[in-house]
């Protein structure tokens, strides 16, 4: 899988991905990530990416022609890839793991962040081909979306885990403990880890941790 970055904040990505699993697929070449500086691709001397809205109103607003110029040379790069252009907006479809595995189909997908006021509308009309967004909350740029959805869909991906995560930990999460088995933060109390996980009946553990796998089916 391949991502393609689109953003006016490169060195946002710098540390991120330079670290733990994320820097050890892209070594594995189980992913490649892949971060364009949107005012590479402005053709006027001072680079400019945002404008005023139109209607009036506070903020900027990022400009559709450097957007298309970016996500045009970069389909035109790999033209044998199966591509999707994606689009960070509040008013996108909500990210969560059908979606995800529905990108999963993709080799390709170029990752437009926003910033400021947002993007041009005829981005989302006529250059993505779906808008996602991460959550009902407004953040201040698509660069936190597109690491959360790289960093969630490469864990889909067979070989991004070490080899003692099988899938099904990828998708699911259960509450884990560690020792001690009994902490006793004060006199007379007692935090205590279930039985069950003491138990070493293997059998009896897998059923615990399944129970709450359910949501992630
Ligand atoms: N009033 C603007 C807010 C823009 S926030 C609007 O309604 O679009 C600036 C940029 O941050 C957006 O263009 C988008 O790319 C990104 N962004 C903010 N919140 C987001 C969210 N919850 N999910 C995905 N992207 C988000």
């Amino acid at each position: 899988m391949r991502f393609d970055i689109i953003t006016i904040f490169p060195k946002i990505f710098d540390s991120y991905l330079k670290e733990s699993l994320i820097a050890r697929a892209q070594k594995n070449k189980i992913i490649q990530i892949k971060i364009w500086n949107l005012r590479d691709f402005c053709k006027d001397k001072r680079k400019t990416v945002d404008d005023k809205p139109f209607g009036g109103g506070p903020g900027m607003v990022l400009k559709v022609e450097p957007i298309y110029r970016a996500v045009n040379f970069i389909k035109n790069k790999n033209k044998n890839k199966k591509q999707r252009v994606i689009l960070f907006s509040p008013r996108g479809k909500e990210l969560n793991l059908k979606v995800l595995k529905r990108l999963l189909r993709y080799d390709q997908l170029i990752l437009i962040c926003g910033r400021y006021e947002g993007v041009d509308e005829r981005v989302a009309k006529y250059i993505a081909d779906e808008e996602i967004s991460i959550g009902n909350y407004i953040l201040s740029g698509g660069e936190l979306p597109a690491l959360v959805l790289i960093e969630a869909l490469s864990r889909l991906i067979p070989g991004f885990l070490g080899k003692y995560e099988s899938l099904e930990y990828a998708r699911g999460s259960w509450p884990v403990y560690t020792r001690p088995a009994v902490f006793s933060p004060k006199k007379n109390v007692k935090w205590k880890v279930p039985n069950v996980l003491l138990s070493g009946n293997h059998k009896k553990i897998e059923e615990w941790r399944k129970k709450y796998l359910k949501k992630y089916e």
